[in-house]
């Protein structure tokens, strides 16, 4: 075929340097296609590249240099391109920091600049599998690599990958390849995924979820964008039947992705798949291996993986035909990236299914408010699964009225509370205590000048991890050690922790009950995904009687044997002024409380509140989710706030407090193509933390209409000179205000 470009065309080069504007060089010899990744020269230093049309022109055609080569990569496809510019323009985010962000993901950036041929490129490598012999010697290192190869069940690793993954030597590896129980072998490099079939036996559904297959398998074979809500309560089979969407996505022979928050990317989500389909999925997150990631990267280009689970930076990837994308868990936080490119990958995903022809499935219990009003007026199709599978009923949802309550000080597990887990033990059935703090104490202040211990660096509280015995930072992570004497007065001796973390819950929980086995599941207390997920699983199988547990124990994990929820403090996401406030809250609680009772035993969750007259939380326990939805999409529209009205979100940093107050107050007067459509300016103002490693924040917000054209307007008014140590963030559709 005719390449797009001829051997000395002038082209246009993005590259992913920081430069506002796109570059002009000659196509190489043997010509180049448009999205191509390439090598080009700039000043001495070789960098990478995307064509991304042809030369603008506009200088001495004589000093275009000519592009070094071509990566072996497939281009990056029409709709690939289209949809890094339109994130970029609703994001506000320059096209060199998007090709950044796509090309990083396989370090395509180091392999050029570190000048070495990308692994890619190299034809074969060694690959390392289980034999399943034992060795005649055994040891701890050897029973860790033996592991691994059982976790992945049959995958074939190198050398550096495995050795990385059971954390040991490459040559306890050689140890076992010559004690004959790993094989050593040859093998093509990037080798393609297993086909998956669509047509291997699945489970049998339910006549409701049925229903909900039928109807999605008949909108991906429109061929067409469309958005569908998938809503179910925990337990309904809400994955079964989106798996049967992606069965249908396999047939029209085009690929799926399925998005998950990270925490709930598990093996047992890659089984079911698998289970599904009679072969695994590609993964896509910040645990898979460098090799593994160019080889998935690669695959995806050119169609060899069929089937992408990931966390939210998998909607980036290079696909060479999707027609469906997943997100699962749609209201989940995480979708929000919190650093870098400020996207949502749930509202990303219906732009680039939109771009590709595809179909986007929404699923959650409790979904996020912008999507329930979105399948309320009829943007979005919506699907309701009522019924838990089998014979999981949803649990009995009561609240526990603290002011009633008698505690003593320094104990948050109320009597009756205690009594219902007490009962558990004595049937064998498990309990989880939900609270959502880590660490042994929010505060610790000192008894004799009642100053709290804070963050050097941030407007944050120190909060005491008494595994690790330290203050730590949770906004920049410093730490430090419990101090003796008080930081503020010296006085020494005095100083006490206020308020429970989880660890602190479990020493309690340790005192009320001693003969219990405890378990505290909090992200911070295992040094690796692979370990936090090794526990669950143990804890599943019933080597635990009480689960202490942060926001973590919330997601999507399975655990049969428990019956009872107890919710330590369930006023907690009620205080503060977040918008969102109310909506988090619920969709929390509900998703702890659907923690109970998933299997034969009827679960319930009991709330401890000081507030139990409260909406929120009333209609959390009437189980009347429409009419919480209702009235909430109520009061945001009276307020004209997302996700009636718009809002953009402008964090200013700096180390000198006064100059971002500057710079905030220049921009707060001269908000002219703001006012032009009609948006308002609030602030500046110090921003709720108002200070991080550091850096001084201030802040100011954008409030518009729906439909006005906020981000043009934006970036004009923020086009202003900064100080050189001053940064400007902009966050579209802020999901939170700290
Ligand atoms: P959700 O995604 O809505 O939380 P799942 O799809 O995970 O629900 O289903 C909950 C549990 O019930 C899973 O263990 C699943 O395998 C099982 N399940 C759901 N539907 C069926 C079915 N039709 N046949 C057999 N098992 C099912
Ligand atoms: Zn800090």
């Amino acid at each position: 075929m005719e390449p797009d470009f001829p051997a000395g065309a002038l082209v246009a080069v993005l590259t992913a340097q920081p430069i506002d504007r796109m570059l002009d060089y000659r196509a190489p010899e043997g010509g180049c296609d448009i999205g191509a990744l390439v090598e080009v020269p700039l000043g001495p230093r070789k960098v990478l590249g995307v064509v991304w049309g042809p030369g603008q022109g506009g200088f001495d055609p004589a000093k275009a240099r000519s592009i070094l080569r071509l990566h072996d990569v497939p281009p990056l496809r029409d709709e690939m391109r289209r949809f890094l510019e339109k994130v970029a323009d609703y994001t506000l985010t320059p096209m060199f920091q998007m090709l950044r962000m796509t090309v990083r993901a396989p370090a395509l950036e180091d392999a050029v600049r570190l000048g070495y041929p990308p692994a890619l490129e190299d034809a074969v490598r060694l690959v390392y599998r289980a034999t399943g012999a034992v060795p005649d010697r055994m040891t701890p290192a050897r029973e860790k690599v033996l592991q691994v190869m059982r976790d992945f069940g049959g995958l074939s690793f190198t050398l550096g990958e495995l050795a990385g993954a059971a954390d040991v030597t490459p040559s306890v590896i050689k140890g076992l390849v010559k004690a004959g129980a790993i094989s050593e072998e040859v093998a093509p490099k990037d080798l393609p995924f297993q086909r998956l079939n669509p047509a291997h036996p699945g489970k049998a559904l339910t006549d409701e979820q049925t229903a909900a297959a039928d109807a999605l398998r008949t909108s991906v074979r429109s061929g067409q964008y469309g958005t569908t809500l998938l809503k179910g309560v925990t337990g309904s089979g809400k994955t079964e039947v989106y798996l049967e969407a992606v069965a249908e996505t396999l047939r029209a022979g085009r690929q799926a992705l399925v998005l998950l928050p990270e925490i709930a990317l598990s093996g047992e989500f890659l089984r079911r798949v698998e289970e599904r389909f009679g072969a695994r999925p590609a993964e896509w997150h910040s645990g898979i291996t460098m090799t593994e990631r160019r080889r998935v990267w690669k695959m995806i280009g050119t169609g060899d993986a069929q089937v992408v689970v990931g966390a939210r930076s998998a909607l980036f990837l290079p696909f060479q035909d999707l027609g469906l994308i997943v997100v699962d868990e749609e209201h989940d936080g995480s979708y929000k990236q919190g650093d870098g490119v400020l996207y949502n990958a749930r509202d990303m995903a219906v732009l680039r299914a939109s771009l590709n022809a595809a179909q986007v499935v929404l699923a959650s219990a409790t979904p996020s408010l912008e999507t329930w009003v979105n399948a309320d007026t009829g943007k979005y199709a919506r699907i309701t699964l009522d019924a838990r599978f089998g014979v999981a009923v949803m649990p009995d949802m009561r609240p526990i009225d603290m002011r009633a309550e008698k505690l003593p000080g320094g104990r948050w597990i109320s009597p009756t509370l205690q009594g219902a887990i007490l009962n558990r033990m004595k049937k064998g059935e498990q309990s989880l205590l939900f609270l959502n703090r880590r660490g042994f104490a929010p505060v610790t202040l000192c008894r004799a000048c009642g100053q709290q211990v804070a963050c050097d660096h941030c407007d944050a509280r120190m909060v005491e991890h008494r595994f690790q015995n330290r203050l730590v930072c949770h906004q920049c992570g410093a730490n430090r050690p419990v101090p003796d004497a008080c930081p503020s007065c010296g006085v020494e001796g005095k100083m006490v922790p206020v308020g429970p973390g989880v660890e602190r819950l479990e020493e309690e929980v340790k005192a009320v009950f001693p003969e219990a086995r405890a378990t505290v599941l909090s992200s911070d207390l295992f040094g690796t995904a692979r370990a936090l997920k090794d526990r669950i699983a143990e804890i599943a199988a019933g080597g635990a009687d009480i689960i202490i547990g942060t926001q973590i124990v919330a997601k999507g994990h399975n655990f049969p044997k428990l019956t009872l929820v107890g919710v330590i403090d369930a006023d907690l996401g009620l205080q503060g002024s977040d918008l969102r406030a109310a909506e988090k809250t619920f969709q929390l609680m509900r998703q702890v409380a659907g923690r109970a009772g998933r299997a034969e035993a009827p679960g319930v969750a009991l709330l401890q509140t000081y507030q139990p007259e409260h909406p929120v939380l009333r209609a959390i326990m009437s189980g009347d989710d429409e009419g919480f939805w209702q009235a909430e999409a109520d009061q945001r529209h009276a307020a004209g706030v997302p996700p009636f009205g718009r809002m953009a979100g402008v964090i200013i940093s700096s180390p000198d407090l006064q100059a971002a107050f500057d710079v905030g107050n220049r921009l707060a007067r001269n908000a002219g193509p703001l006012l032009q459509v009609g948006a308002e300016v609030y602030g500046p103002a110090p921003a709720p933390i108002a200070r991080v490693r550091g850096r001084h924040r201030v802040r100011l917000l954008v409030k518009a209409a729906k439909g006005a054209a906020l981000q043009a307007a934006l970036a004009q008014w923020i086009a202003i000179p900064l100080p050189p140590d001053l940064r400007l963030t902009i966050d579209i559709d802020p999901q939170s205000f700290l």
